[in-house]
């Protein structure tokens, strides 16, 4: 079958990533997150891949720590959001799932909970993101509180989140570290705060655990560089097809609202991609291209199955011609800023329709 729209996942560079997520944080165990469908590489292939390579892994829900065991992961899992009701506690004691435990009522669940085998927690602490955690100062009581609790296996471990790791220059990191280190400096037990961004920019927060997500896809947390910036191998790449190529006139718009008008005569490629296969709405005039190895601007408005292209007077790009959205030769992170979003979720966002293909070749083959 000739395929349109379809993503590549390069798997042969997972060990790559992870050899530079090691290379980055020697002293720590690395958790592999692999929440949202693996960043929307597919979860299951991602933690197959990464089997053997990393320490562990984390995902943000209980369905996807089920889905784990389900195929098979006999490694630890940590359950990043924990659990909100009685009922999702038994799924993480039957399906040996570690926890978040970030909120007072969780605890009370705990409570009424007894079963022979007791569960593996991360009591998460808010130092500054105000999201999920508790608060500082509820700290030694909340210890206490889990540390008498039946079902908590002992010694509890710790885990805080950076808010703004991705901006080097931010101090409110610092601060969150050390406010993790005081907050835990007496007590046993592991700990883990860095995220991609903190394993790179903030080497004092690599503890005992740090927790890479972006980086082992090949993708910067950063705004300001690439993954191959910085020694990373983006494993997903992006592909369809031109299904049209056609004239315009000086002064034509193109597509919906007519949002770019042609100050030249020209040929126009439509390549069949657009929203409803997770290609950004909201990608600008003049984002990136690749047709035939060479860039072209995007033109007029992202529609849901197609986009347009200014493929110049003198392409001689035709119907059938494969078409590249992002991937080696065209950093995601690019295609991102000309989106006004972040590579997260660009990645995220591949919808159903387009068909996944596996690659283990250490060079594209596009
Ligand atoms: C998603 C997530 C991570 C991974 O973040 P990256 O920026 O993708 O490395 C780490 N920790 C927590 C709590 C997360 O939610």
């Amino acid at each position: 079958m000739i395929r349109t729209a379809h993503a590549v996942i390069n798997l042969s560079f997972l060990a790559h990533n992870v050899a530079q997520v090691r290379k980055a944080a020697p002293n720590s165990k690395l958790m592999a997150v692999i929440k949202a469908n693996a960043y929307g590489h597919g979860l299951s292939r991602i933690a197959e891949a990464l089997d053997g390579l990393v320490d562990g892994f984390a995902v943000a829900r209980v369905q996807e720590g089920v889905s784990l065991r389900n195929a098979g992961l006999w490694q630890r899992i940590v359950v990043l959001e924990g659990f909100t009701e009685r009922e999702e506690v038994f799924d993480l004691l039957d399906f040996e799932l570690e926890v978040s435990l970030h909120s007072p009522h969780q605890l009370e669940i705990l409570k009424h909970v007894h079963r022979p085998a007791p569960l593996n927690v991360w009591l998460k602490i808010d130092t500054g993101m105000n999201r999920l955690g508790f608060k500082p100062d509820t700290i030694p009581t909340s210890y206490a509180q889990l540390m008498a609790c039946e079902m908590v296996k002992k010694p509890l471990n710790f885990m805080t989140h950076f808010a703004n790791a991705d901006d080097k220059n931010d101090s409110k990191t610092a601060k969150q570290i050390a406010l993790f280190k005081q907050l835990t400096a007496d007590y046993e037990g592991e700990k883990s705060m860095a995220n991609s961004a903190g394993i790179l920019a903030w080497q004092d927060s690599q503890t005992d655990w740090i927790r890479a997500g972006i980086m082992l896809y090949g993708i910067s947390p950063f705004s300001d560089s690439t993954g191959a910036e910085l020694g990373l191998k983006p494993l997903m790449s992006l592909h369809s097809r031109l299904i049209s190529v056609r004239d315009v006139a000086t002064g034509e718009t193109v597509g919906y609202s007519g949002t770019w008008t042609s100050e030249k005569a020209t040929k126009l490629g439509v390549v069949a991609i657009g929203y409803g296969d997770g290609y950004p709405r909201y990608a600008q005039n003049g984002t990136p291209v690749l047709i035939n190895g060479e860039r072209v601007p995007l033109v007029g408005r992202v529609s849901m199955d197609m986009i347009t292209v200014d493929l110049g007077l003198n392409s001689t790009a035709k119907a059938g011609d494969s078409v590249t959205l992002w991937g080696e030769k065209l950093p995601v992170e690019e295609i991102a800023r000309w989106a006004n979003t972040i590579p997260y979720t660009l990645v995220c966002g591949i919808t159903p329709r387009v068909e996944i293909l596996e690659s283990r070749h250490s060079d594209t083959f596009f």
